[in-house]
């Protein structure tokens, strides 16, 4: 229940909060509720020792993601291990540093065993984009991506671009998001969408789907640091 055979490799890591206190999640994704078939691999309670209770084994494809995709992978369940944060909403409700820590050391286990890249450790919002806002502008990729685990920016860099005039164009916008991974419907609607998630993830102070100077600065010093050959080819200068 909640699960599958899995087809293929590992090759990303999805984070999630639970929108709903420890044991209506369990109810839910243990598979109580037949009619709604979801599963994770993993939860991480909120509890003052928060606890990994796993559910799913990592052999198996667990449905935590819905329609979802990245870079060139379709359909994450497949491609993925699903972690459960206990948090009501990680857009208002601080993530606690023993949470943070319990989640590091699991995500950083994972990783490991499935050399999982650090541009595919991801939130449900970046893989659904404009369908999802979990794990929250609250969620702390820096911290965690600072120990080791995802993608971040260099400071520096961010720094660099943010000094100098805006020389990408707007349409670069759009395919740097996508060369970094994000999957972006077409019009208008869609790039706003795109970069709200991007936003929602590296940029959290503020998200508006707005490319501002600083999120354009940001996504440049991204994909300079983790996806150099699309700034080649799309000739922007690093
Ligand atoms: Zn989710």
């Amino acid at each position: 229940m909640g699960s599958e055979p899995r087809k293929g490799k590992v090759s990303a890591l999805i984070l999630h909060y639970t929108a709903s206190p420890l044991p209506a999640a369990l109810d839910v994704l243990q598979g109580h509720k037949e009619a709604h078939r979801v599963g994770v691999h993993y939860i991480v309670t909120d509890e003052i020792r928060p606890r990994v209770i796993q559910l799913v084994p990592e052999s198996k494809s667990a449905f935590h993601a819905g329609k979802s995709g990245w870079s060139n992978l379709e359909g994450m369940n497949q491609h993925s291990i699903g972690i459960e944060i206990i948090n009501l909403d990680g857009n208002v409700h601080p993530y606690s540093a023993a949470q943070t820590e319990v989640l590091f050391t699991l995500c950083a286990d994972i990783i490991r065993r499935h050399q999982i890249n650090p541009t595919e450790v991801l939130g449900h919002s970046d893989i659904a984009v404009g369908r999802k806002v979990d794990p929250g502008i609250l969620f702390p990729w820096a911290k965690l991506a600072s120990l080791g685990v995802g993608a971040w920016p260099l400071r520096d860099e961010v720094a660099q671009y943010l000094q100098a005039p805006v020389k990408i164009k707007p349409d670069d916008v759009r395919k740097l998001l996508a060369a970094y991974g994000y999957r972006i419907e077409p019009g208008e609607a869609g790039l706003k969408s795109a970069i709200e998630a991007f936003q929602r993830h590296f940029r959290p102070t503020k998200v508006d789907g707005i490319a501002d100077h600083e999120t354009i600065a940001t996504i440049e010093a991204l994909v300079r640091r983790y996806r150099p050959q699309t700034l080649r080819a799309l000739k922007i200068k690093p």
